[in-house]
């Protein structure tokens, strides 16, 4: 569902991706880990169109993200495409990221109404589900600032499920979030996994997170994927050192 062909992106004249060639199935759940700084971050923002590549493609359900045909030739896409193409990806980040002013329920109806055009009877039927969903029903009223950390970050889940994504992306979702508050965060995303339907695409420092979902763990390392395979493979029996070492860590 998803193609990175020999991707790169740099920051001014540095380059933090140096030639990323990634396939992902539909319903495929890949944990992303790495050192800080190794650029985890800018390939699901690549995705969501919230970065761009200096070079190579991004293959999206059959569509080039970040090119489109215009007389014969591959030119940039502009908003519109992007919009298009995106519209099958949802993604959820470190810090939450919800809309201070709109109750919780407002929060998870906005994109449906205002991207999706969907009625607005629907969108609050869907949104009221998904709410329901992540253990949120009873806060249907609340705003973001009434909230846990955990909870807000069940919220910007309910949010981005709403959407109907065949593609979910989460950057580091626990990772600003108190140690008590983690477990109730990945135990929605270990529910949303069960049902099977989505792509996950999941950048996490919870390396005992990462065994129990992922169907394929990639370690990323000086620009490049250094090292993937199944979690037991790369959790249990590297073969890089640098992964050996940093697994180290968590020991
Ligand atoms: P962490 O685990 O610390 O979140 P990461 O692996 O997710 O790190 P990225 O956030 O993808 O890493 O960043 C990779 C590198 O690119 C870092 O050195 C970062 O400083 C740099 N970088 C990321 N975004 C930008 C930006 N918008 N402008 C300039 N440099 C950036």
């Amino acid at each position: 569902i998803v193609s990175y062909k020999d991707v790169h992106k740099s920051f001014g004249d540095t380059e933090v991706l140096t030639g990323i060639n990634l396939d992902i199935k539909p319903a495929e759940r890949v944990a992303v880990i790495g050192p800080s700084g190794s650029g985890k971050t800018t390939i699901i923002r690549m995705l969501m169109t919230l970065e761009e590549p200096t070079s190579g493609d991004i293959i999206v359900d059959g569509s080039n993200l970040w090119h489109m045909e215009k007389n014969g030739e591959l030119v940039p896409a502009n908003e519109k495409h992007l919009r298009q193409v995106r519209g099958d990806i949802g993604m959820v980040f470190q810090h939450f990221n919800l809309f201070p002013h709109m109750t919780i329920l407002e929060n998870c109806m906005s994109a449906p109404i205002h991207v999706q055009k969907i009625d607005k009877k629907e969108a609050s039927q869907r949104s009221i589900e998904m709410l329901e969903k992540v253990g949120l029903g009873d806060k249907l009223d609340n705003y973001p600032s009434q909230l846990s950390g955990g909870q807000k970050q069940r919220v910007a889940m309910a949010r981005a499920l709403v959407m109907r994504p065949k593609i979910m992306l989460f950057d580091e979702v626990t990772s600003a979030l108190d140690p008590e508050l983690v477990g109730e965060v990945l135990e929605v995303i270990r529910d949303i996994a069960k049902e099977g339907e989505m792509a996950m695409v999941l950048v996490t420092h919870e390396m005992e997170f990462a065994r129990d979902i992922a169907d394929r763990v990639l370690f990323l390392d000086n620009g490049v994927i250094a090292e993937q395979g199944p979690p037991a493979e790369v959790l249990e029996n590297p073969t890089n050192d640098r992964l050996q070492s940093f697994l180290h860590r968590f020991r």
